[in-house]
């Protein structure tokens, strides 16, 4: 896509830290970190997020996350990691190009826990699993 941020860095049009790149993918530094070593996993090609993008691109996405975390893992001792997705607005997804956060957790990091929990949704559970069939 013309206007895509993200386009723009896997044609090399706006420059990026990159870690890792193969044939469908890129991983790359946050500009805005959260943490040491954030990294943005995303798809050469443009999909918008979850819902759009096939299962054969997603399984090349979480291969490359699963690369990335094992070089921070042997490079760095890294032991603790988020790993993150923002699919939809309402989700807080702000650039439309499918991307994982890879968000080591290094002690004392500032990064909180970003859920509330809400243990009353469990009252609703068999009425949620009927939904799904
Ligand atoms: P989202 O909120 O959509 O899940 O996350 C988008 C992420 O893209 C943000 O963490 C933001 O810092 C990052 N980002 C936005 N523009 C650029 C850019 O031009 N280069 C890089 N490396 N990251 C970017
Ligand atoms: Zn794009």
């Amino acid at each position: 896509m013309t206007d895509c941020i993200f386009c723009k860095i896997v044609r090399g049009e706006i420059p990026s830290l990159k870690i890792y790149e193969d044939e469908h993918t890129l991983a790359l530094f946050d500009i805005n970190p959260a943490s040491e070593y954030h990294t943005l996993v995303i798809t050469k090609k443009h999909y918008v997020n979850m819902f759009d993008i096939p299962e054969a691109e997603s399984a090349n996405l979480m291969r490359t996350i699963k690369k990335v975390v094992t070089l921070y893992e042997r490079k760095l001792g890294l032991k603790d990691v988020n790993i993150i997705n923002n699919s939809g607005a309402k989700a807080h997804q702000d650039v439309f190009h499918i991307h994982f956060h890879i968000v080591p957790r290094i002690s004392a990091d500032p990064l909180g826990s970003p859920w509330k929990r809400y243990p009353e949704l469990r009252a609703k559970f068999a009425e949620m699993l009927e939904r799904l069939k």
